[in-house]
C-alpha cells in the first residue's frame, strides 16, 4: 500500500497519481477526515481528494472526536491545584444545601476575585469582550440584571467534605430573553476561606473552559450578597 504523507497533514499535498493508487476505503477516509462527501465513483473520489489536497483543507473532528475532546476539557475543569474534585453533577448526589440554609457558609467571593478569574480566562476575543461588558455593567450598578430571580434559580451549596478547602455552588440559569427554554446547569468551585474562584462550568455552548453569562450571574450574586451584608446577616440570624 502506498504511503501518503498528506493523509493527516493538511500542509502538504499529494500528486494526482498517488490518489489514483489509493483504494476506495482509504480515499473515503481521507475525505471523511476533511468533512467532505464520501460517496461516488472512484475517479470522483480521487478528483475530490486531490482538490482537497491542493486546497490544503484542514482536518475536521468527527462527532466522536468532538465529544471525546469535550470530555477531556470537562475533566480538566475538575482539576484544581493538582487535585481532582468530584463531579458535582455525577459524584455529589446528596448533601446539597438549599440557599436559605447555606447562604451563611458562602465563601467570601467579591468583585476583585471575579475580576482575577475573568482575567485568567481572557484567552480569546469573545472572553475579553464578556469581561469588559461585565465590569462595565458592574460599575454602572447593573450587576443585579445578571442574577435577577427571573434568570437565576436558587443556589445550592456543597462542602465536598469537611476537610476540603473547596466548596461547590450549583444552580440553574435560564438563557436570557428565552425564559421558556430549558435552563442551563452551572457549577462553580471556590476556596471556602479565601473566596478565590478555582473553576466553573455551564452546560451552555460557551460554558466549557470559558466564563459565560450564567457563571457570571452566580459570581455577581456572591459579590452582591457579601457587599450588602446579606451573607453576614444570615450568619448572625442563625440560632
Ligand atoms: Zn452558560
Amino acid at each position: 500500500m502506498p504511503y501518503f504523507r498528506s493523509m493527516d497533514n493538511p500542509d502538504t499535498h499529494e500528486l494526482y497519481d498517488n490518489f489514483q493508487r489509493y483504494g476506495v476505503p482509504q480515499l473515503r477516509e481521507f475525505l471523511r477526515k476533511r468533512g467532505l462527501p464520501v460517496s461516488g465513483r472512484k475517479d470522483e473520489l480521487v478528483a475530490l481528494a486531490y482538490a482537497a489536497s491542493l486546497m490544503k483543507l484542514s482536518l475536521v473532528a468527527t462527532a466522536a472526536e468532538k465529544s471525546a475532546d469535550r470530555e477531556q476539557q470537562y475533566a480538566a475543569t475538575l482539576m484544581v491545584d493538582g487535585e481532582r474534585l468530584p463531579d458535582p453533577f455525577i459524584d455529589l448526589k446528596s448533601c446539597w444545601e438549599d440557599e436559605n440554609t447555606s447562604i451563611s457558609k458562602w465563601p467570601p467571593t467579591m468583585i476583585t476575585d471575579v475580576q482575577l478569574y475573568l482575567q485568567r480566562h481572557e484567552t480569546d476575543v469573545e472572553s475579553a469582550n464578556l469581561s469588559k461588558r461585565l465590569l462595565k455593567d458592574y460599575k454602572e450598578g447593573k450587576a443585579f440584571s445578571y442574577f435577577s430571580s427571573q434568570f437565576l434559580f436558587e443556589i445550592f451549596y456543597h462542602p465536598i467534605s469537611t476537610n476540603s478547602p473547596y466548596c461547590f455552588l450549583k444552580t440553574k440559569c435560564t438563557p436570557s430573553q428565552r425564559i421558556s427554554h430549558e435552563p442551563h446547569n452551572v457549577w462553580v468551585a471556590i476556596n471556602k476561606e479565601s473566596g478565590e474562584i478555582k473553576s466553573s462550568y455551564c452546560t451552555c455552548v460557551a460554558g466549557l473552559g470559558r466564563i459565560c453569562n450564567h457563571v457570571a450571574a452566580v459570581l455577581l450574586k456572591l459579590d452582591f450578597c457579601w457587599k450588602y451584608g446579606i451573607v453576614v446577616k444570615s450568619k448572625t440570624s442563625l440560632p
